[in-house]
């Protein structure tokens, strides 16, 4: 296993839209598990493939390993490959997001607060899921990744001009996270 540098969300690779993955083979799944490795060494909660440069259709989730909703049960870590949201709900919540990508970088974000979704699991088996709270948070926030959407760009216009400084200091590598960060320019944040 191995620990991946994390892409800055200024690298053109989190913008590509990611391709669907046709079989599961040794290499994808050592991606995972390389993945999983990646983000719990980062303390984050949830990874897409293209936040590590490859540009496929690949989320990890584990809501436990945040300090978030320390009472809760949370589901069990999840690989969802080819994730695709069918439904949002009408009802939106407000929620402080982060992301490994951006680091050091967290705003309050409006989204939909139940979702269905359907992905393949490894063993390319079809699940449809109905999920609500944290986890239906870090699945849209997952999946707008592979559609090459960062969660920045979803903020209100006035905080999205009260983030630009923090932002541009994240982009020119001024704020350097405990992790290994590949940024725009494909160099190793040093
Ligand atoms: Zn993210």
């Amino acid at each position: 296993m191995a620990f991946l540098p994390v892409y800055n969300c200024y690298h053109p690779v989190l913008k590509k839209k990611t391709e669907k993955i046709k079989e599961i083979n040794g290499e994808i799944d050592k991606l995972v598990r390389d993945m999983f490795e990646t983000m719990y060494n980062a303390e984050g909660i949830g990874l897409a493939a293209n936040q590590v440069g490859i540009s496929k259709s690949l989320i990890i989730i584990d809501t436990s390993a945040g300090n978030i909703d320390e009472q809760k049960k949370h589901p069990p870590p999840m690989a969802m490959i080819n994730p695709v949201i069918e439904s949002f709900s009408d009802e939106e919540i407000e929620f402080n997001e982060g992301c490994l990508s951006i680091p050091k970088f967290y705003e309050k974000v409006w989204r939909p607060s139940q979702i269905q979704v359907k992905y393949w699991d490894l063993d390319m088996k079809e699940h449809v899921l109905e999920v609500d709270n944290l986890l239906a948070r870090v699945i849209q926030h997952e999946i707008d990744h592979l559609n090459g959407i960062l969660f920045f760009e979803k903020l209100t216009p006035i905080r999205r001009t009260l983030a630009r400084n923090k932002l541009k200091n994240i982009k020119n590598g001024k704020v350097k996270p405990d992790y290994k960060m590949i940024l725009s320019d494909g160099s190793l944040l040093k």
